[in-house]
């Protein structure tokens, strides 16, 4: 068997990244065998004698939670890999750049998704463990049923099925675990223990720092795609006025995607403006606080959402409604005043304790939708080499390192998309 210098230099890079992050020795020989695995081949031809075969090389651009994920499972499974972003991981105009995103598994009759959300906490939490840094905090999720009970009796077979617990409370004793909420025209409540929150933008820096200590490239660039030869992608072009060629490449830009691929996805993405605001609970009130207080969903005819207050940054409130159209690139994060008035209103009436509580901070983010709010993982149909990744459609960031393990495994042509992320459904 024969291994070149650079393989070495990876097998140390990543030893070097386990021994900084804690792995412990059995993390690091599995990464080592991938490695191993990925370079040799058996060659019949040489008599049984391993040949080394190329490490494949891709490009992802984008490295939001969809491209940042993908780009570390290819680097796992033993490719060369460079991930590039005009303004980096989690930076404020990415749908990925708030400060915290929910993580739940309650998705209606959506069963793909819950099991994707039971998948990307159980490795959200293994590579919490493994960097040592604390992303995703357990509260817990009270989706109160306030209009159609639809969504939330769908999900329960599903929870039960995926083993995750969770309870169905009558308004009295929901009132009795939270005595914070006003539960007036709630019918019942469904709590989901294992629910909580995830540190958006700190983890995308989190995950494109792993990927370079564990061999990855990363650069921060504009890229535009080159020119398609014989049914691939021959290049793409970077801001700089350099080129660079790969075997395949992942187009993971969030809301850019329409911008990037116009004649494809001009009409299949759109970005809407989304309206976050932060309140201030009255002093030495820990009430609302992560500790005492769970992730929450006003489930009505509109969705309102919050998370409790953490990191000392005030109690969230969202509208989950799709605002107006929004540029991700030139629109500027300004708040409307009826957005504001109407997210005070929700929560005077919800949380009386909040009265006047006044506005600490606020974020205007973009939710980057597809028609149906499923995701998009397929080749270019004029491109073999170029996938596109994206659609997150406002539920996308728990799901980062699952969809990233599952987009990795596609592009090796390990599996196919299943259908419900396929393009070809748009043309029906
Ligand atoms: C207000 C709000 C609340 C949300 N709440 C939740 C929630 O609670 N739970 C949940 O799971 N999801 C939630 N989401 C959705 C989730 O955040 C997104 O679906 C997810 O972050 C999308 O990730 P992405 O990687 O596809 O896109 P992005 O994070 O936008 O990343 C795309 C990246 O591509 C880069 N890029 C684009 N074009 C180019 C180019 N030409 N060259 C180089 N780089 C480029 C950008 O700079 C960006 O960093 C919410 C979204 C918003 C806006």
């Amino acid at each position: 068997m024969c291994y070149e210098p650079e393989f070495f230099l990876r097998l140390l890079a990543v030893y070097n990244a386990g021994m900084s992050s804690k792995m412990n020795r059995r993390d690091v020989l599995k990464i080592s065998g991938a490695l191993t695995a990925s370079a040799i081949l058996p060659s019949a031809s040489q008599g049984g004698q391993g040949v080394r075969a190329p490490a494949k090389k891709y490009i992802v651009v984008g490295s939001g939670a969809f491209g940042g994920w993908t780009a570390l499972h290819l680097l796992r499974a033993g490719a060369k890999v460079t991930l590039l972003d005009s303004w980096g991981p989690g930076n404020s105009r990415a749908s990925s750049g708030g400060e915290t995103r929910v993580i739940r598994a309650t998705y209606g009759s959506r069963a793909i998704y819950t099991k994707m959300a039971v998948h990307a906490l159980q490795l959200w939490q293994e590579n919490e463990k493994r960097w040592n840094r604390k992303l995703y905090t357990r509260t817990g999720a009270l989706w109160m049923v306030i209009g159609s009970e639809e969504f939330e009796t769908d999900s329960m077979p599903l929870l039960k099925a995926a083993g995750l617990p969770y309870e169905r409370l009558t308004t009295q004793e929901a009132s009795k675990k939270f005595p914070q909420i006003n539960f007036d025209g709630v019918n019942w409540a469904l709590l989901e223990p294992e629910a909580g929150f995830l540190l958006a933008r700190q983890a995308c820096e989190v995950v494109r720092d792993a990927f370079v200590r564990e061999g990855g490239d990363y650069r921060q660039s504009f890229v535009r795609p080159g020119k398609v030869l014989s049914g691939n992608l021959s290049e793409i072009l970077l801001s700089d006025n350099s080129h660079m060629a790969a075997d395949a490449y992942v187009f993971a830009c969030g809301p850019w995607l329409g911008k990037i691929f116009p004649d494809l996805l001009g009409k299949v993405i759109s970005p809407t403006r989304q309206e976050v605001f932060y309140f201030g609970t009255p002093a030495g009130d820990t009430r609302f606080n992560q500790e005492n207080f769970p992730i929450w969903i006003n489930h009505g005819d509109a969705l309102f959402y919050g998370i409790p207050g953490n990191q000392y940054r005030g109690f969230k409130i969202a509208d989950d409604t799709h605002g107006p159209e929004f540029d991700p690139t030139s629109g500027e994060r300004v708040i409307s005043p009826d957005a504001l008035k109407a997210a005070r209103e929700l929560m005077e009436m919800r949380f009386p304790a909040l009265k006047n509580a006044p506005l600490l901070e606020s974020r205007v983010c973009q939710y980057e939708n597809s028609p149906d709010s499923h995701f998009i993982v397929d080749r270019h149909p004029e491109a073999a080499n170029v996938w596109i990744i994206g659609g997150g459609s406002g539920h996308g960031f728990k799901h980062g390192p699952a969809l990233g393990e599952y987009v990795s495994k596609a592009v090796q042509g390990t599996i196919e998309p299943d259908p419900v992320f396929r393009l070809a459904r748009f043309k029906k």
